[in-house]
């Protein structure tokens, strides 16, 4: 046979699931089951002596079904099919995208240790790192974006917790403002505090522009997670999250998920099965739509910034190189300064016929909100300001209707403002 590799895109529709195992059923069935049954009691007996590492598996030897919370065959078959994208040696599905961040910072997270992350990073993220860790004793720092390997290095150094760093957490573009961090950059950083007896990890959220555009594990990071509600999901319909990387990290992430119980149930995975199957062509209509209405905001009167990855030109100096870099498209998601304050975007959102009044992003339906008093109200005011987080900013994730549909809501709300 010749050998062919074929791409993820093509392989979302059938990888990983055998037809002659279902009663040749083309789609896997949802597995709503809680249990599974075992031919005997050496089957049953040599399952656990894997799920607990009694042994070594012997050569070929894969874990059985054993229970939901341990494996499920949708959600067996749909980590192995995110993982195709990264190219990424497993994958873990949470329940939500909070699970799987918090999965992972708790696994690899012990009391004294500190953790390094861009800012701003979405909210729940940014509350459980500032007031749930640290009463387990783990420390943070913050860096923004903009900063440099020596700038970054040197606050670590000046705190005199070099020793102690043991993640570097990043979100890359930042929501709202889409402001960009080198991950090649950041994963030096690690490198530099890492020993040979202490690996200092690299985690990513990736939920703005990942599996398409951004792939952090080219970069040097070991985690690349995701808010599955978003992209991944694409309707609107579910909230689930994942986190991909090598065998053996994820191997124990899962291990975790399984004592904290917070994996995806079998709906949500078939619900994600089914998503996968357009993810690009979603992405790729959204990433067009995109373009053209940052372009067309940008030109108009009322419009007084747009903050747009496909807007960068070289001027924009180290911003552009590492969009150019990093990204493989400018995304979906776009935010733009109103002229006037919160009474003109207001307005503006109240205006909108089509493109709903909604926090959320990724989803086949234009959505747009309002960073400063919604997504972004728990940030406090200084550092909003820092951020450029201003009453007249409006955040719009971009869906897949026809791209003048979107353009002529926006024309008409800015209209009555
Ligand atoms: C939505 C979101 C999350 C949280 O995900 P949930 O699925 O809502 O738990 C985390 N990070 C980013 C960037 C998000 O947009």
């Amino acid at each position: 046979m010749k050998s062919h590799k074929f791409r993820p895109e093509s392989l979302m529709m059938s990888y990983g699931y055998k037809p002659e195992l279902s009663e040749g059923a083309i789609k896997c069935p949802i597995f709503q089951t809680s249990t599974f049954v075992f031919k005997n009691a050496e089957e049953g007996k040599a399952y656990f002596e894997l799920a607990y590492g009694l042994r070594a598996p012997y050569e070929a030897e894969e874990i059985g079904l054993i229970y939901s919370r341990i494996n499920n065959p949708d959600l067996e078959i749909l980590e192995g099919r995110i993982s195709l994208w990264e190219e990424a040696g497993d994958c873990a599905v949470f329940e939500s995208g909070m699970s799987a961040i918090t999965t992972v910072l708790l696994e690899f997270l012990k009391p004294g240790d500190l953790v390094l992350c861009s800012s701003p990073v979405y909210g729940g993220t940014d509350h459980f790192i500032k007031h749930f860790l640290p009463k387990f004793g783990i420390h943070y720092l913050e860096f923004k974006p903009g900063e440099s390997y020596d700038d970054i290095v040197e606050m670590v150094e000046k705190a005199g917790l070099g020793s102690r760093l043991a993640m570097v957490y990043v979100e890359t573009p930042a929501n709202p403002t889409n402001a960009l961090i080198d991950l090649e950059c950041v994963s030096k950083v690690a490198q530099h505090f890492s020993s040979p007896d202490k690996k200092v990890y690299v985690a990513v959220d990736n939920t703005y522009m990942g599996p398409l555009w951004q792939q952090p594990l080219r970069w040097g990071a070991d985690f690349s997670l995701y808010s599955a509600t978003k992209y991944l999901g694409g309707h609107s319909d579910v909230i689930a999250g994942a986190c991909v990387g090598s065998k053996e990290l994820i191997g124990r992430v899962k291990t975790l998920r399984t004592f904290l119980g917070n994996m995806a149930g079998p709906w949500t995975g078939w619900l994600l099965l089914r998503s996968l199957e357009t993810l690009k062509i979603r992405m790729e209509q959204q990433a067009r739509n995109a373009q053209k209405v940052a372009e067309y905001l940008q030109q108009h009167a009322k419009v007084e910034k747009v903050y747009y990855l496909g807007l960068l030109t070289p001027d924009d100096g180290r911003e552009y190189e590492t969009y150019k870099k990093q990204y493989g498209s400018p995304g979906a998601m776009l935010s733009f300064d109103i002229r006037g304050g919160e009474a003109e975007a207001f307005r503006f959102l109240n205006s909108l016929r089509m493109i709903h009044l909604a926090v959320s992003l990724g989803s086949t339906e234009s959505l747009a909100e309002h960073p400063a008093t919604m997504t972004h109200a728990g940030v406090h005011p200084k550092h909003k300001r820092e951020l450029g987080i201003s009453e007249k900013m409006i955040r719009l994730s971009v869906g897949v209707e026809h791209y003048r549909d979107i353009i002529f809501d926006i024309e008409q709300a800015l209209e009555k403002v």
